[in-house]
């Protein structure tokens, strides 16, 4: 046989490890970014059109590129960052590949305008899949512009792989904001479609962050600094209560660089313990900078996980500092006066929430809460404040405690019906009885031929999610005006999120009077919850969705009522008297669907007479 092996053309290999460095619009952001700051840039500009797919521009000001540089800067393995192998254990910049900018002129028309500081002029060339077409001399400032037009048009399979312009957007603003908030002292911004959504100043890291992340920021920010010989740590992490139910506003720097680390998250986690809800995660924004000798950046490709020489080290240094942090919060509350007393409204709702048992279905109606967690937590617990437990604990312990002697005897009453006799006559005559509950998780009714449990939580997400079908698809859910408006924070992007399902919410009975670009402002609510559940329910929310908003109406619809379900419907764990029973097993049993959950689990099971009997044969 003849040799078969060759190598693969320039064009073809560029092509290929296109593959790997662009997935997407924000990839290409991500890379044209670091070259600006790699190429000391104070003033970084992007534009994008229809979420980067039609263009991309970077324009920065940074030390441009020599006419020769300019030329070499396509050419695969061409950089001007790394000379040596040694240089890989002491790298400075960002990028040291030199694979970004011949990946992208592979896959997409680029267009680069670049001037040094000496340069008369400046040199444009233009590449379009790995071909220069042209090359000009230019009028342009000191620093480099970018544009890259119609990515992946030679690839149409990649092309067709990507999302909704609304998901690459949010990618999009994912890599911006990752790259703006370990950078402060450069300014940025970000337009897309004319629109300019960001404009952020040269600041500090605390003020970038609140740029970025929207004015209440600032004070939910508790600092963190540590210096060590292994590592520098600078950051913030957010105070407790402000606990997010998904994990966007979570970030580590490494040098700068923004990185994602699961074991150095769990050190975060682990020192907010005890003070989180459950399956509630903290935010933070944690610098650190260790030796760049310490650290192999080279383990993935898209380069946002790292390897430490001593992760060990690193991990109980950074507990123990945030830590200090938080303990030195908790014992300072003065700390806590700056807050804003707006932010306190839902609280005392909940206190008023308590004290008023007159909600339709049940009155420890509490759809956040996990088991186990009763009595340290209670109703939209998502802004309970620690500092101050004894005073909504003690209220709640008397409601808890009211509840339950009610509850007792009931379940007295109904014993001793059963035992005492003619147990068929009276179901009949008073079916409305017929329930208790079991272990505050299963609502157990007797049958004509057998006994009926039920799963409370279940049960009552399958009542819900029909109903909020009914209101998004059919007709309205009447709301509850507020008093006062609520205002909720959100980030840029979950506000983005929110308004794609705005829609839908107004038919479960939001009302939305104002949105802007990280406030809500909510004037009614649907009937069932209450108003400290709105700020929690809304963030499982958007966990739940993640990036993605289904844009065919169906699948929208669909997870929006599957997650509004879960959230509002009583958990495992709450007492129910016997009415709120009734009430759940009554509306149950008219659902289209009563025996399976929205996530297709069993919601009741049936235990006859016959099957009994086989038991005690
Ligand atoms: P790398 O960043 O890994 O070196 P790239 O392909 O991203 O590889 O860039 C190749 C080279 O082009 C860089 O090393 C740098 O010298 C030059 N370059 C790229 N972008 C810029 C920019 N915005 N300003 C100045 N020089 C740049
Ligand atoms: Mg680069």
């Amino acid at each position: 046989m003849s040799n078969v092996i060759q190598l693969l053309p320039d064009h073809v290999a560029n092509q290929i490890a296109a593959g790997e460095v662009v997935q997407r619009p924000a990839s290409v952001i991500k890379e044209l970014l670091e070259n600006s700051i790699d190429a000391k840039a104070s003033r970084i500009q992007v534009v994008i059109k229809d979420a980067g797919k039609t263009l991309i521009q970077v324009v920065d000001d940074g030390e441009g590129m020599s006419l020769t540089d300019a030329r070499m800067s396509f050419e695969r393995h061409a950089t001007s960052k790394i000379k040596l192998a040694d240089d890989l254990f002491s790298l400075k910049t960002k990028g040291f590949r030199g694979e970004a900018l011949a990946s992208i002129a592979a896959i997409a028309h680029v267009e680069l305008k670049t001037k040094t500081e000496e340069d008369e002029v400046g040199t444009c060339i233009k590449v379009e899949g790995s071909k220069v077409v042209s090359q000009d001399p230019c009028v342009t400032p000191k620093g480099t512009s970018i544009c890259v037009k119609n990515l992946f048009y030679n690839i149409p399979a990649r092309r067709n792989f990507l999302k909704s312009d609304n998901v690459e957007t949010r990618h999009i603003i994912d890599e911006f904001q990752r790259v703006a908030l370990a950078h402060p002292d450069i300014s940025f911004s970000l337009t897309h479609n004319g629109n300019e959504l960001f404009q952020l100043p040269p600041t500090n890291f605390r003020q970038r962050i609140t740029n970025i992340l929207g004015g209440k920021t600032n004070e939910k920010l508790v600092p963190v600094e540590e210096d060590t010989e292994i590592v520098k740590i600078s950051g913030f992490v957010g105070k407790p209560e402000f606990a997010k139910k998904s994990r966007g506003e979570q970030f580590f720097f490494v040098n700068n660089r923004f990185i994602k680390s699961p074991y150095l998250n769990h050190a975060v986690v682990a020192s907010f313990e005890g003070l989180l809800k459950e399956k509630s995660y903290p935010t933070y924004f944690l610098y650190l900078e260790v030796d760049p000798k310490s650290i192999d950046i080279n383990i993935h490709p898209t380069k946002t996980e790292i390897k430490f020489d001593d992760e060990h080290a690193l991990y109980a240094i950074l507990k123990s500092a945030i830590k200090h942090s938080l303990g030195q919060f908790n014992v300072a509350p003065m700390l806590d006066f700056e807050r804003d007393s707006e932010l306190d409204t839902p609280y005392d709702y909940k206190n008023k929430e308590v004290n008023t048992p007159h909600i339709e279905v049940d009155r420890d109606f509490n759809p956040f809460q996990n088991e186990g967690n009763r009595g340290t937590s209670f109703s939209g617990g998502g802004n309970f404040r620690r500092e101050k437990p004894a005073e909504w604990e003690s209220l709640y312990s008397g409601m808890q405690q009211e509840t339950e002697t009610d509850v007792d005897i009931k379940q007295i009453e109904f014993e001793s019906e059963e035992v005492t006799g003619d147990l068929f006559g009276t179901r009949e005559e008073a079916p409305e009885k017929s329930t208790f509950q079991l272990h505050k998780k299963y609502i157990v009714s007797t049958l004509k031929s057998g006994i009926l449990v039920i799963d409370q939580h279940r049960a009552h997400t399958r009542v819900l999610y029909e109903e909020l079908l009914k209101n998004i698809t059919v007709s309205a859910a009447v709301s509850q005006q507020l008093l006062f408006p609520l205002k909720l924070q959100f980030n840029y992007n979950e506000v983005e999120m929110l308004k794609e399902l705005m829609e839908s919410l107004e038919q479960t009975g939001f009302i939305f009077s104002e949105i802007n670009k990280e406030e809500l402002e909510i004037t009614g609510i649907p009937t069932l919850i209450s108003e400290s559940e709105v700020q929690i329910l809304l963030e499982q929310l958007l966990a739940d969705f993640e990036k993605d908003v289904p844009h065919d109406g169906f699948s929208q619809t669909d997870l929006l009522a599957k997650s509004l379900a879960k959230s509002m419907a009583v958990r495992s764990g709450t007492l129910l008297n016997s009415a709120e029973q009734q009430h759940i097993v009554n509306r149950l049993f008219a659902c289209k669907e009563p025996a399976l959950n929205p996530f297709n689990k069993t919601v009741f099971i049936t235990l006859s007479v016959d099957e009994l009997d086989k038991k005690f044969a």
